[in-house]
């Protein structure tokens, strides 16, 4: 039997204009310079990458 007349998920009806996106952690890498780069994704496809420099916060010497 086929669900024809299935209820809609309120969460799948919802505008985007409304969606909040959740970060979460997707994959972490160090480049070849030793910075650290953080990759986000959320449920929704959207991405972010996060770079942490390697020369920051460290004090020469
Ligand atoms: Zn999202």
């Amino acid at each position: 039997m086929v669900n024809a007349s299935t209820p809609l998920d309120p969460r799948r009806t919802t505008p985007m204009s409304t969606h909040v996106h959740v970060r979460l952690a997707d994959d972490l890498a160090v480049t070849e310079d030793g910075d650290l780069v953080e990759r986000y994704r959320c449920g929704c496809g959207a991405t972010w990458t996060r770079v942490h420099r390697a020369e920051e916060g460290r004090p020469e010497g």
